[in-house]
């Protein structure tokens, strides 16, 4: 399939269009910014919000063999050390010897990005995992990291899951949350950031059902994306070759995406085996295992893991649904955004500031308010109304003029097609559910 074509400009118009309609913010940037750290504004979070739904139903609420968790961020060393990170979560660093900026070696080819220049200082293991201090005492006792990934809280509360929900292998725990790298290089807007937020699952298997897992989890993952409304061109997968694999893996495919630089991972998935229930029963001293009663046989389940990044797919996201077209003349932006995942999914216009329309508007918004999320807008012509929401990807608008008030009818405009049907009041709500494929 032939890649996508994105214009030179596609990466600088969603990071404008991010921070000029509300989606994502520079932090601290009163204070001339933080480097990397981004704040998510009243549409991104709805966005972000929307994403992470999407995430939790289908892999949790839609499910019968996934339960879900929300564990701690600050955690003991005793984690990490049984996880492998404090000895092997590192990048090797590298310090240009001209301009001094610092790199990942593995990441520049050789070249300093800034001033091209060839000479680097030795490389250097770099732990990438934030270090803090519990308490108001410093000491050994005291040190606390910042979780570098959700997973270690699932495999740390592996017994506990068991005990409580009666789950029998295969079933999974999944868990939505921030996590935290130091990166060397960040960048490339929320692609790469220190603070970040992640959707994993482990699904805990018996070994011998290990591979057909893992195959069946690729393809459930790479569905999810689709059917969300990336197009199939900007997804593909790649497959890690034995000698990259990570110590624990065995065996890594990515969902890549597309992305203005090129194809770069959007999600893994990794057939972890036994290694972390093992890590953390030998470390621990607590028996990580699982009794089948009915064989009498004791195992310990191996671990499939898709490892999703929420914000990574909110970019991803936003990549793929900006487009620009002719309407009438002019060129507007829009978002293609599913539905499910636009920061409103209606909008209602009343077409003048009239009491009565805006009376009238007001009904229609808590008729779809309890299914949908609403947005209103009175000011400025319609055209411009309808611009605004098709840049932000509302799917509908739904306008409110005055022959509402003698036929009880709205004009509903489809985002995409800018098609416009009118629809009775009565029959609003049952149209939305059709054109959503709500049930
Ligand atoms: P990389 O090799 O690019 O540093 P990784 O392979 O270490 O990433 P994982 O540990 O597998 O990444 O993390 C799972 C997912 O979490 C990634 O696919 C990505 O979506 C997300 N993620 C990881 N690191 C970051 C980050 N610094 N910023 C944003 N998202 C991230």
């Amino acid at each position: 399939m032939a890649e996508p074509v994105y214009a030179p400009d596609h990466l600088d118009k969603v990071i404008n269009l991010a921070k000029r309609r509300g989606f994502i913010f520079p932090s601290a940037e009163i204070y001339g910014g933080f480097r990397s750290t981004y704040d998510y504004g009243p549409l991104g979070v709805n966005m972000l919000r929307n994403v992470k739904n999407a995430w939790w139903s289908a892999m949790v609420q839609r499910r019968q063999d996934v339960v879900g968790l929300d564990a701690a961020i600050l955690s003991p060393p005793a984690i990490w050390a049984a996880s492998g990170h404090l000895e092997t979560f590192t990048d090797p660093l590298v310090d240009c010897k001209k301009c001094h900026e610092r790199w990942r070696e593995d990441k520049i080819d050789g070249v300093c990005p800034q001033c091209g220049s060839r000479e680097f200082t030795e490389a250097r293991a770099f732990n990438l995992m934030f270090k803090t201090q519990a308490g108001p005492v410093e000491g050994d006792g005291a040190t606390a990291y910042l979780r570098p990934e959700t997973a270690q809280g699932m495999f740390t509360n592996f017994a506990n899951v068991l005990q409580t929900t009666r789950k029998k292998p295969p079933f999974g725990i999944a868990q939505i949350g921030k996590s935290f790298r130091n990166e060397i290089t960040p960048g490339n807007f929320v692609f790469r950031t220190r603070e970040f937020e992640q959707m994993e699952m482990e699904y805990f298997v018996p070994p011998a059902e290990a591979e057909e897992w893992y195959h069946y989890w690729i393809a459930t993952r790479f569905a999810w994306y689709l059917d969300l409304g990336i197009p199939e061109d900007f997804l593909r997968q790649h497959v890690h070759a034995k000698e990259d694999l990570s110590h624990y893996s065995r065996g890594t495919t990515d969902v890549e995406f597309f992305y203005p630089w090129g194809w770069d991972e959007l999600e893994g998935i990794a057939n972890r085996g036994d290694y972390d229930l093992t890590q953390h029963s030998t470390h621990s001293g607590v028996r990580l295992e699982y009794f089948d009663q009915a064989s009498g046989e004791r195992y310990t389940p191996y671990v499939i893991e898709p490892a999703a990044g929420a914000t990574r797919a909110m970019m991803a996201f936003l990549l793929a649904a900006y487009h620009e077209d002719e309407v009438g003349g002019e060129t507007r932006a829009l978002l293609r955004l599913d539905w499910r995942l636009a920061p409103y999914q209606v909008a209602v216009l009343p077409l003048s500031k009239k009491p009565e329309l805006e009376g009238l508007a007001t009904r229609v918004v808590d008729l779809l308010g309890a299914e949908y999320v609403v947005d209103t807008d009175v000011t400025q012509s319609i055209g411009k109304r309808y611009r605004r929401q098709d840049e932000v990807g509302t799917p509908y608008c739904v306008t409110v003029d005055f022959d509402s008030l003698e036929d009880d009818a709205v004009t509903v405009r489809d985002r995409d097609t800018t098609d416009q049907v009118r629809v009775p009041l009565a029959g609003l709500l049952t149209y939305l559910r059709d054109q959503t494929g709500r049930a």
